[in-house]
């Protein structure tokens, strides 16, 4: 278990940026993702984490120890790729004792370990299949077998379920949650999936073109984001654009360019929000705090588009020129259907004002 620890890096490519000034410490133990669109600068993070790139500036420490230039094999890390990078013909158990036979192990010591990495990952029965014999997902866990049986001190995962079908992807990622809690290994995820970072991570530091746009819990980034950016990337939201009406004790009323007023508590906002009168700021509404039925915030809209998913109704609908997502969980209530009328309210605490 260790603190891993980037000491304002950047790492440029010739004249391009893969990353810029990025800052952070992750704790002992902690599940930390990097979250971001392809392109975001994710693997090139990792990649300095690793030793496979060095930054071009800033200093990468684990504890106290500074590893910027340190080669990938002293780093003790375990790392496991998006294709796995195992050997086709060799077998399971080969294949994870490649790392300990490189270290000049025992056989006896090299068995056990191996035995007891084949557990954790449930392949006890799967020692002498070859890796072209196997399933993705048994793949999948033999990699990670193969990371963890070093006994690393720092457990680099670079899009680890990506190959994998939606429903094995679901069972695997709460397999690779249990292990790393059994052994409280410090873990570094990368992926561009948004509900996956939410599902398994301590905190996710969101990316775009090579920036930390935000770094906090799942909830805080989704309950609270900084910007347009993480609104819209972390689920649904409905960011709109309207003008400072009136600011009235602990409330803000807002109108928008369609003529609807809207009314929210004013500390409901990022930092950077300021209400000047007639100045425009942005809202975002997340579709599953919109209500059916009367209440604040109250407008009625025409249904454009349905779709039923059996957990949630969503609809979009429209007021004036503008487009809304509604999110209404099934409870057994009446599908409506292109070209209906609906009335619908947002809860006060729903509208959330962004910066930029
Ligand atoms: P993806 O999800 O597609 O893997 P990513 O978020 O991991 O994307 P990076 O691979 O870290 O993104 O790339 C960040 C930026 O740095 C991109 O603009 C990329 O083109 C650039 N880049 C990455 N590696 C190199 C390299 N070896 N040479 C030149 N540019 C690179």
């Amino acid at each position: 278990m260790k603190v891993v620890k980037l000491d304002n890096v950047t790492k440029r490519f010739g004249k391009a940026r893969g990353v810029e000034n990025v800052d952070i410490t992750i704790q002992p133990g902690e599940f930390f993702t990097f979250l971001g669109p392809s392109g975001c600068g994710k693997t090139t993070t990792l990649r300095m984490i690793a030793g496979f790139y060095f930054p071009s500036e800033g200093k990468v420490f684990f504890d106290n120890q500074d590893v910027t230039t340190m080669p990938p094999n002293k780093r003790n890390i375990g790392m496991v790729f998006q294709n796995y990078a195992l050997f086709p013909h060799m077998t399971v158990f080969e294949n994870i004792a490649f790392g300990l036979e490189v270290r000049k192990m025992s056989k006896a010591e090299i068995r056990k370990k191996v035995e007891r990495a084949q557990a954790m990952v449930r392949l006890e029965q799967y020692g002498e299949r070859k890796i072209n014999e196997l399933s993705g997902g048994q793949q999948q866990r033999v990699a990670l077998a193969r990371a963890l049986v070093i006994e690393p001190s720092i457990l680099l995962l670079d899009e680890p379920l990506s190959n994998l079908d939606a429903k094995l992807r679901e069972e695997t990622r709460l397999e690779i949650k249990r292990i790393q809690l059994e052994l409280g290994v410090t873990t570094i995820y990368v992926t561009h999936d948004q509900t996956e970072a939410m599902a398994m991570s301590d905190r996710i530091m969101v990316m775009n073109n090579g920036v930390i746009q935000q770094v906090g819990a799942p909830e805080e980034i989704y309950n609270k984001p900084v910007n347009h950016f993480v609104a819209s990337f972390i689920g649904e939201a409905n960011v709109i654009d309207a003008a400072v009406e009136q600011t009235e004790g602990e409330m803000v009323t807002v109108k928008t360019a369609d003529g609807l007023y809207l009314k929210g508590a004013a500390a409901n906002a990022s930092p950077n929000v300021a209400y000047r009168m007639g100045e425009t700021i942005k809202l975002s509404i997340r579709p599953e705090t919109v209500a059916e039925g009367e209440g604040p915030n109250q407008f009625t809209a025409e249904v454009q588009f349905v779709e039923f998913t059996g957990v949630s109704i969503n609809y979009i609908v429209k007021v004036g020129e503008t487009f809304f997502k509604v999110m209404i969980v099934n409870k057994g209530n009446k599908v409506l259907e292109r070209g209906d009328q609906i009335t619908l309210h947002i809860p006060e605490r729903s509208i959330y004002f962004i910066g930029e």
